[in-house]
């Protein structure tokens, strides 16, 4: 997710470099909003940023003002419609607006704003359409209209008054015709960055996009802080209480590793990790491999820590998305052949350790456990460089259900023998925690030990729950078109 403001510059590009540094936090579609100050246009489709956009489209694109996004699905299906940045005019202004996260309260505020939910064609079905129809247009009448302070634009006004009703993981960026706004929520699950251009402002989801378009990092957007940009400067709102809950699992697979976290490099995070890996569970062998490339961090700490030398063993072919942020299982199957291959000379007669970052359903360890033994290894040991994730996500990262999760239902042991390997050590929670030099209270670590920040009640109807309402009847309202922009259906 990334967005600007930045007057002479061409902002489209801006967004398109930007999103290419943040492709690895969604690869099934991408979209860039543009405002000149009078009118918002937005182009998406399905695909990776370079799928979508060319130098042809991005010169329509123009304008100071913009908003990019490429998704992940975590709510809704990966369609058309849930594409984003989303879009809604009305009589008075446009808005356009990118979600990183996931709401948990999503059918309350679908009744909250009259929005419209899925089940049909062509009919939107995420958790950030149902927010986006809520800082557009709240309903006549409705606690968001009483409650909307006097703020700068209708938009801004309406977001201020909604953003305390949502709960869940939303870091946001969003834009009317001629404001940039950032918010991020009171737990900040998700990163959100403030960066500044020689005459403008950037907001991105992580510090590495700031560096591709040559952005100097000033701040992040504090948990439970709304930013406005515009010819006046950099505008905060504190709409509600910070209790800062950062994502454990951004530092183990998510973010880049050339990003930086709460001011800790994730990279150095990684291989601190790593060290305490090899600490806590040694093993007796020839050689370390990453499972590149969110391994090869740990992996690197690892051989460091223990004097194994360190190899390349492992090829992998980077055109392949990652596997587990794919939406069906069958992809996810088929993917992990695609994406990596042994290499027999490094491997033959070896006994390797193998890193991971973590074992989510345990295809792809047992794929590559089999793929190098039949590559010659004498030994395979497994090490992973998070705790076992036994818990779903419910603030943006697809895990799933508790059934789908291995270590959900098996031990350490039962996990070895599932996946073939001759040893299997995961990094300790308190091992990982230490690692980021955060408190242990300053992060989410859900997914590790099911203590979830906030309550998941609703979240547990899962990721298809607005198609659902909307097949069973219980929302009837369709979306209205407004007037004052354009949304490009290619
Ligand atoms: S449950 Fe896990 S993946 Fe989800 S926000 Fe918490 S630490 Fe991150």
């Amino acid at each position: 997710m990334f967005g600007a403001w930045s007057p002479g510059e061409d902002v489209a590009k801006l967004a398109y470099f930007g999103l290419y540094a943040l492709q690895h936090r969604g690869q099934e579609s991408a979209g860039i909003a543009v405002s000149d100050g009078t009118r918002i246009v937005v182009y998406k489709d399905m695909g990776l940023v370079p799928q979508v956009f060319n130098e042809s489209v991005l010169n329509t694109l123009r304008g100071y003002i913009t908003v990019g996004h490429c998704r992940y699905s975590t709510s809704g299906s990966s369609v058309w419609e849930n594409a984003q940045p989303t879009f809604r005019a009305t009589p008075t202004a446009s808005l356009a607006l990118g979600h990183n996260g996931n709401l948990i309260n999503t059918l309350e505020l679908a009744a909250l704003a009259g929005a419209p939910v899925g089940g049909l064609a062509g009919r939107a079905t995420s958790d950030t359409d149902v927010l986006t129809a809520l800082f557009a247009a709240p309903a006549a009448g409705s606690a968001i209209e009483a409650a909307a302070p006097a703020a700068g634009s209708a938009i801004e006004a309406a977001a201020l008054a909604a953003l305390p009703l949502l709960r869940g993981a939303f870091s946001l960026i969003f834009m009317d015709e001629r404001t940039l706004y950032a918010a991020r929520d009171p737990q900040g699950f998700r990163p959100l960055v403030l960066g500044r251009l020689a005459a403008g402002w950037v907001v991105a989801s992580e510090t590495c996009a700031l560096d591709i378009v040559g952005a100097s990092f000033v701040r992040e957007v504090e948990p439970g802080e709304m930013i406005a940009i515009d010819e006046r400067g950099v505008r905060s709102h504190v709409f509600a209480r910070p209790e800062p809950r950062g994502c454990l699992f951004e530092y183990v697979y998510l973010a880049r590793p050339d990003t930086s976290i709460a001011g800790r490099s994730v990279q150095a995070t990684r291989v601190e990790v790593g060290r305490t890996l090899a600490a806590e569970h040694p093993a007796d062998a020839d050689l370390v491999i990453p499972v590149p490339e969110s391994g090869t961090p740990a992996a690197i700490g690892y051989a460091q820590a223990s004097g194994i030398p360190y190899g390349q063993g492992l090829v992998k072919n980077s055109y392949v998305g990652r596997t587990f942020i794919q939406p069906s299982q069958t992809i996810r199957q088929r993917g992990i052949r695609l994406k990596l291959n042994p290499l027999r000379d490094v491997i033959a007669g070896q006994r390797v350790v193998v890193v991971d970052d973590s074992i989510v359903r345990g295809n792809t360890q047992q794929a590559i456990v089999a793929m190098l033994r039949e590559a010659g290894a004498a030994e395979v040991h497994v090490r992973i460089s998070s705790p076992p994730v036994a818990w779903p996500c419910f603030f943006g990262i697809d895990f799933a259900s508790r059934a789908e999760l291995i270590s959900g239902s098996m031990s350490a042991e039962e996990i070895r023998q599932s996946i073939g390997a001759d040893s299997l050590g995961f990094v300790s929670l308190d091992g990982l925690i230490a690692a980021t030099t955060l408190p242990s209270g300053r992060l989410c670590r859900a997914c590790f030990d099911g203590e979830y920040p906030i309550a998941v009640a609703e979240a547990e109807q899962g990721k298809h729950m607005l198609e659902e309402a909307g097949r069973s009847g219980r929302r009837d309202r369709l979306e209205g078109a407004g007037a004052g922009g354009r949304e490009d259906r290619p």
